[in-house]
């Protein structure tokens, strides 16, 4: 069961704001208050600069699909149920590249498959941010 996968996260006290946001179902970035920059994962420092000054911003949760692979065996039994599925590397919106599941059939995924973020509630604790394929997006202006 993936509920045993999840329940051995520990966020450390830089990771509580992401998981904490994600459980309200929003997609908390952290952005360094000395230069600006977003990135994810959460890290005790910018990766940028080095500075510890970060905070949380959300993010809309829209990006496009900048490379996949489709799981058909899954490498824990945990997740042998959900086979295939598709691990995706999503480019936000905001510029900062994000490691998720796409969902939905696999074979509907390519690289530049515009998709928005969802969120999956495993226990009373974790949800983790996962993406579904927006199928008619808005056109973007030139
Ligand atoms: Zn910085």
């Amino acid at each position: 069961m993936i509920e045993l996968l999840v329940n051995g996260i520990r966020p450390e006290p830089h990771e509580r704001p992401f998981w904490d946001g994600a459980r309200d179902h929003r997609l908390l970035l952290q952005r360094c208050a000395a230069c600006g920059q977003l990135q994810h994962y959460p890290r005790s420092v910018c990766r940028h600069c080095l500075s510890d000054a970060l905070d949380f911003v959300e993010s809309a949760g829209n990006g496009v699909v900048y490379s996949f692979t489709v799981i058909h065996r899954a490498p824990l039994q945990e997740l042998r149920p959900f086979a295939p599925y598709t691990l995706a590397l999503v480019d936000l919106d905001e510029g900062v590249r994000f490691t998720s599941d796409v969902l939905g059939d696999p074979a509907d995924v390519r690289v530049g498959l515009p998709v928005a973020v969802d969120f999956l509630d495993v226990t009373d604790e974790v949800t983790l941010p996962v993406f579904r394929p927006v199928l008619d997006p808005p056109r973007r202006q030139p």
